[in-house]
């Protein structure tokens, strides 16, 4: 018998049954954009690869080992390739189509598939898809703040809401300089027991040092100094009006000095989303400011911000959110007979406080309630017994282990809900 044939290494097909989890996606993707004034562009799934030597960044992973490229069938002719990103593609759309000349400022989003050679793994593929928001034309820290707040509104729409964001600034061409010394004056003692790959960046372009994955490395630079010590007085404000921003968005977020984006073109703010439910590749996206990218491209000197998500790893979050939310928040138990009606009177009041929750109508024993209570996938059994009755209390216990507590039925609410502990 001869085999059948295996799709490619790193890549996925997505059967029926994995479609609607997508088209929901898309749909709320779309409409959150455009609500937010973003119009849809569609670039080639291939660029000439010299775009992305001169944007992404020579020094990169991307343009040092992940591109998927095609040499020119012409002699002497340009090779392509298929686009690791979508930003190079979008901001050579802008400069083609001349459109900064109908507005000062643009903005567009995207959606679509994207290619990297990597090493594959859940949550990482050769061919997954990325969408995302490019705004060019104005340095408004409001503007990075609206980015994020757009990001933050699409997965809430799509039921993501346990995602964490976190903000940092690289400063701008000024700040770079100064933190280029420091971080170099920081490797320099030590850079004998950096990697191959560090010890070249290490001149050609020194932040390229901190994205290292290799343990001891990544170990070392946890003390570098963060770039937001360096920032100059213009950049400290910018970066204090994306915070305003956003908690006049009232987006929640934390800033962290250790974020370095990746890839060569960010200047100011930085950010990165992320998901505790992804496990080892927790990044549901990230962006940032990249004020001289369109300048470098040929195009005018103009402000700009933006962010990729990665699809696929939104749609597990996606998924892992609602196989958790349909687990029933409580499991009433009853210690005997005679609480019954208490068990059932102490369910109806959890659930008028929105909670989910069940409890056993066949008048069994408490073990098997328990075991019943297990099967439902309950968070918490809510006990009320004989002693329980006589203080006006319930026992909340947790069924995955931990504590028990003899609470009033408002305190249990608040303890079922996590708004105490
Ligand atoms: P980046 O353009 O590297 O900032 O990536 C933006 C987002 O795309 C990341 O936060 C991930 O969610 C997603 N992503 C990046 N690389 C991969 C990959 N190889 N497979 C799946 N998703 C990815």
């Amino acid at each position: 018998m001869p085999d059948t044939p295996r799709r490619p290494e790193g890549t996925q097909d997505f059967i029926p049954e994995a479609i609607p989890a997508w088209r929901k996606l898309e749909r709320v993707v779309g409409e959150v954009f455009e609500r937010y004034g973003y119009l849809e562009v569609r670039p080639p799934l291939f660029e000439n690869t010299s775009l992305f030597h001169k944007s992404t960044g020579e020094t990169t992973d991307i343009v040092e080992k992940q591109m998927f490229t095609v040499p020119s069938r012409a002699e002497g002719g340009e090779s392509v390739t298929f686009r690791p990103e979508f930003t190079p593609g979008v901001i050579r759309l802008i400069l083609e189509n001349q459109l900064l000349k109908q507005k000062p400022c643009v903005k567009l989003w995207y959606s679509g598939p994207v290619f990297r050679y990597e090493r594959p793994q859940k949550g990482r593929y050769r061919q997954f898809h990325q969408f995302g928001v490019e705004a060019v034309g104005s340095n408004d820290p409001l503007l990075d703040a609206e980015t994020i707040a757009a990001f933050d509104q699409i997965l809430r729409r799509v039921g993501v809401t346990d995602h964490a964001v976190r903000i940092n600034s690289m400063g701008c061409g000024e700040c770079h300089g100064v933190y280029r010394e420091a971080l170099k004056a920081f490797i320099a003692p030590n850079l004998a027991s950096y990697c191959e790959n560090c010890r070249r960046r290490f001149d050609r372009n020194v932040f390229r040092v901190l994205d290292c994955k290799v343990p001891a490395d990544k170990e070392r630079n946890e003390k570098a100094p963060p770039a937001v010590d360096s920032l100059c007085a213009a950049c400290r404000t910018h970066f204090e009006s994306v915070q305003r921003g956003l908690g006049a968005a009232g987006v929640a977020f934390a800033v962290d000095k250790r974020i370095v984006r990746g890839l060569d073109y960010y200047t100011r703010t930085v950010y990165e989303f992320s998901s505790t439910r992804l496990g080892a590749q927790d990044a549901l996206g990230g962006g940032g400011r990249y004020d001289g990218l369109v300048g470098q491209m040929g195009g005018p000197e103009a402000g700009a911000v933006g962010f990729s998500a990665g699809s696929e790893r939104v749609l597990i979050a996606m998924a892992q959110e609602a196989e958790a939310a349909r687990k029933l928040d409580f499991y009433a138990v009853a210690a005997d007979d005679e609480s019954r009606v208490d068990a059932f009177r102490a369910a109806q009041a959890l659930r008028g406080a929105d909670l989910a929750g069940d409890l056993d109508f066949e008048a069994r024993s408490m073990k098997a309630q328990m075991r019943s209570a297990n099967r439902a996938g309950a968070k918490f059994a809510v006990i009320v017994g004989s002693e329980e009755r006589a203080q006006g209390r319930v026992r909340v216990k947790p069924m995955e282990g931990g504590e028990e507590r003899l609470v009033t039925l408002d305190e249990a609410i608040r303890l079922l809900k996590g708004e105490a502990r």
